[in-house]
């Protein structure tokens, strides 16, 4: 059985327990490739990015781990690095000076499309209190507005920078359950998906299967939705499984879950970061902690 995770966050940033402890409870969950992946915005940080103070700790620290059980796990070195549009991105151009072995994109925070507005950067991912805030201030309560420029933010992202996995696709829909700021079965919204996909089957990226809201209870299944799943399968987008754990209980968690959802697609086959590059395996051959 294959089982492995690149989405994974420690101390380093904002997560709960040391890479070291992370590598234990991965070897102890028979994890073959482990994939740490900081929270970054280099050249800039905030409280739950790795500090720019701290980069050359962090990959020391993660190449000693990966030397020290090289004979029990293969660890990998990589970045998850937000894009802002004109502040950073996901680029290996922007990364490379840290050598690392992938990057995950992702968009955790929107500019404001205005600058009279006071509220520059609306958190997607933040707590239910702060994304209601930031719609109201930012895109004065219009919701649609908000989510076509997530959209829009996503296909840039995707086209313009040179990354490996796509992070948490469709985080938008994080706070939607209890907001209920769009409507996932509006014809503008299927729109986006459609446009979005097409973007990224151009691009060659991976896709990943995200299970950590469901993890923090935020949301109850993965990311990307059902439906967003079918037209990445249509579209022979590859996916690989990812957990984006903040602690060691998190490591695999949802995994059967994220397998369920990817054959209900159409998936038969989960892409991995092999040591040649990206391999295809077969579904009925990856594992899950079970
Ligand atoms: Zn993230
Ligand atoms: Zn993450």
């Amino acid at each position: 059985m294959r089982l492995a995770s690149y989405h994974i966050h420690t101390t380093f940033c904002d997560g709960l327990d040391t890479p070291e402890r992370m590598v234990k409870a991965a070897i102890k969950a028979k994890v073959q490739e482990l994939g740490f992946s900081a929270h970054s915005a280099w050249p800039l940080t905030t409280e739950w990015h790795l500090s720019t103070t701290r980069f050359a700790e962090y990959i020391d620290t993660v190449r000693s781990l990966q030397e020290k059980h090289k004979k029990r796990i293969r660890i990998l070195c990589g970045f998850e690095a937000d894009y802002i549009p004109g502040v950073t991105a996901p680029d290996s151009s922007i990364y490379k000076q840290f050598s690392p072995d992938y990057l995950i994109g992702s968009i955790h925070m929107l500019l404001s499309p205005s600058r009279k507005t006071s509220f520059g950067l609306w958190s997607v991912d933040g707590a239910v209190e702060d994304v209601a805030h930031g719609l109201a201030q930012v895109f004065r309560g219009n919701g649609k507005r908000a989510v076509q420029l997530y959209w829009h933010t996503v296909r840039e992202m995707v086209s313009s920078c040179d990354f490996d996995i796509v992070g948490h696709l469709d985080l938008i829909r994080k706070r939607n359950g209890v907001l209920h700021f769009f409507d996932e079965n509006e014809g503008w919204y299927k729109r986006e998906l459609a446009e979005t996909v097409r973007t990224i089957a151009r691009s060659g990226k991976i896709v990943e299967l995200n299970t950590g809201g469901m993890a923090r209870k935020a949301i109850d299944g993965l990311y990307p939705s059902d439906t967003l799943l079918s037209l990445l399968y249509k579209r022979n987008v590859p996916v690989t499984l990812s957990s984006d754990a903040h602690c060691a209980d998190d490591l695999v968690f949802g995994y059967d879950s994220a397998l369920a959802a990817a054959r209900r697609a159409g998936y038969q086959e989960i892409h991995f970061l092999g040591r040649d590059g990206i391999e295809a395996v077969k579904i009925d051959t990856v594992g899950s902690s079970s």
